[in-house]
Order: C-alpha cells, then structure tokens, then sequence
C-alpha cells in the first residue's frame, strides 16, 4: 500500500493545508535508498508549524502509508510464528534488492 504525495504533504492536523519542504535528505541506498522530506503547516498556530512532519519516499517514488499505530491490528504481532517472521524479513530483504536495481532514478518532487 502507498500513499500519493498530495495527502503525505497536507498538514496531518489540518488536512487542507499543503506542508512547505524545509529540507530533503536523501537515505544512501545501502540504507535501502530513497528520500526522508521534512515539511512544516504554513499555518502558524498549528503544532506543526514549528517541528514539522516527515514523509519517507521510497527509491521507486512511492511513500509509505502512514503508520498510526492506532490504526494496526493488534493480533498481528502475537500471531506470528518465527516462520512467518522469516518469511516477512525474506521479502522485505528480496523488495530491498529490487528495489537497488542501478538506474533508479530519485524523482524530485
Ligand atoms: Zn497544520
């Protein structure tokens, strides 16, 4: 599941608000590639006006869903067998390959 650029950026809090980049840092690819963006609320009284928030872009443009741990399924963690933790950790090490492939380009946004 991914998200698109226009909902990562809005504020989370105000949601029609758009956030303002203020700085972009670009994760080395042995760390699994992509972009960590930092963005503030243009609204000055909002909490994240100062701090801001943070959308990670994966190398192949896409970001992440947002991950509120309100929002996951609790029965997850405890019903995983060590064989279904390996077999988790086999294709996120197999996505992170494909994901290395040279001639990705990272897409400014
Ligand atoms: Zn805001």
């Amino acid at each position: 599941m991914s998200t698109s650029w226009d909902e990562a950026s809005r504020c989370p809090r105000d949601g029609a608000f758009t956030g303002k980049v203020t700085s972009r840092k670009v994760i080395p690819r042995s760390q699994g590639g992509g972009q960590l963006v930092t963005l503030v609320c243009p609204e000055d009284n909002c909490e994240y006006s100062e701090f801001g928030w943070t959308v990670q872009i994966r190398p192949d443009n896409t970001i992440p869903d947002k991950q509120d741990p309100k929002d996951r399924p609790k029965q997850f963690k405890n019903t995983m067998t060590e064989t279904a933790k390996q077999a988790v950790r086999d294709a996120l090490a197999q996505q992170v390959e494909s994901e290395m492939k040279p001639g990705t380009e990272v897409r400014n946004y």
